[in-house]
């Protein structure tokens, strides 16, 4: 088959990588080569990444700046260390260059709904957030954060290791992730819009020696299931395109490539395609079911025990993919009732490509 993969993301490029050999494929990049990034935290799961890079000749540790041992997690006016065995942070863009190492891409290239459909047997829509080929979400209930994130310096860390401050009422939290050599992400993303506002608070409270550059970018938290259509005509969606974000965590690296995997296997059946990821993912729906219900404050034990529970079942038994592995109390420490919200959920459109 002749097929396009419009973004050269984590899914676009592995799924490119995973393709290529077996079909000509092409690969368009909004960016320049020269100034290709990743908005993003860079932070994933060390083995299930490492094991997804094992399948196209790349060795994880080649790209790993940070390896984790424990997360300290703020909430409710205390501050306790959850254990993260698994998480890293790595240098994504070039992880992501080196996937792509030898395929066709053509950087500079923004390709819009139309563009690509009669020209290829098969158009992959990997431009994350935004959709660009598929549209917008027709089925199901969409939810896109809006981002804001420092790169910042320090001569001395204020944390040793990665720190995160969930905000009230589920509307997301604030990260910093250590980058080694000093450096470290400060970011934020709240669908009440107080990202930016509680970025610089941490940055008072624990200025930086440098604040080299920001970013932002939207992110998808819902899940597959509330992210419909995942195909239509000979175009079909993969990655944060379709939801494969984790929506109490904001992880999309990995399990981006998890589906990218799953449409190099199915890349003749679109339906199977679309029904595996919805099972695959529905701990995903399990867990968006669960921020909806604290962002609407229509929780309450009935509806919210069982599931949380769930929910620390899931991340023990996937710590390899989370990099995060929480006892219980710690699980339900995070997860019980906030304090009402001033405003309910906003969906947020995406914005501009480029930070
Ligand atoms: C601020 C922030 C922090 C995050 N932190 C983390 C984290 O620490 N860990 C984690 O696991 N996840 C994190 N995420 C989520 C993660 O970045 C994404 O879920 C993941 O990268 C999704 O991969 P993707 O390939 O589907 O899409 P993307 O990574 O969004 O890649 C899409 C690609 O498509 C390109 N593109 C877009 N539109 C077009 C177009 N029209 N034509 C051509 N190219 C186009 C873009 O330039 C981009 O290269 C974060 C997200 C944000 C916004």
């Amino acid at each position: 088959m002749k097929i396009a993969v419009a973004g050269m993301g984590p899914a676009g490029s592995y799924l490119a990588a995973l393709l290529s050999g077996k079909h000509q494929v092409d690969v368009y990049e909004g960016q320049t080569e020269e100034r290709f990034t990743s908005v993003c935290g860079w932070a994933t799961a060390y083995g299930g990444t490492k094991e997804a890079l094992k399948e196209v000749g790349l060795d994880f540790d080649d790209y790993v700046l940070h390896r984790g041992r424990e997360m300290y997690v703020s909430a409710f006016d205390r501050t306790f260390p959850i254990d993260a065995p698994e998480l890293v942070t790595f240098d994504k863009p070039r992880m992501i260059r080196d996937v792509a190492k030898g395929l066709n891409v053509r950087y500079g290239s923004f390709v819009r709904q139309g563009d690509l459909e009669s020209k290829y047997d098969l158009v992959v829509d990997a431009t994350g957030p935004y959709r660009r080929i598929l549209g917008p979400v027709q089925e199901g209930r969409d939810m896109i954060l809006p981002t804001f994130q420092w790169l910042v310096r320090y001569k001395d860390m204020p944390f040793d290791d990665f720190y995160i401050e969930p905000f009230d009422s589920f509307s997301g939290y604030l990260w910093y992730f250590p980058l080694g050599d000093h450096d470290a992400f400060v970011g934020a993303g709240d669908i009440q819009k107080g990202h930016r506002a509680s970025v610089e608070g941490f940055l008072k409270k624990h200025p930086p020696s440098e604040k080299v550059a920001t970013m932002g970018k939207p992110i998808r938290v819902a899940a597959p299931s509330s992210v419909l259509p995942h195909y239509g005509g000979n175009v079909v969606g993969v990655g944060e395109a379709i939801g494969t974000v984790y929506p109490i965590l904001g992880e999309g690296i990995l399990p981006s490539m998890t589906a990218a995997k799953m449409l190099s296997q199915m890349i003749d059946d679109r339906e199977g395609y679309s029904r595996g990821v919805r099972s695959r993912f529905s701990a995903y729906d399990l867990a968006y079911g669960y921020i909806i219900r604290k962002m609407e404050h229509t929780d309450n034990l009935l509806n919210s025990f069982i599931p949380a529970v769930k929910i620390f079942l899931w991340f023990k038994k996937n710590f390899d993919i989370t990099g995060v592995n929480p006892s219980i109390i710690e699980t339900l420490r995070v997860l019980r009732p906030r304090k009402k919200a001033t405003q309910g959920p906003t969906p947020v459109t995406p914005g501009p490509l480029s930070p």
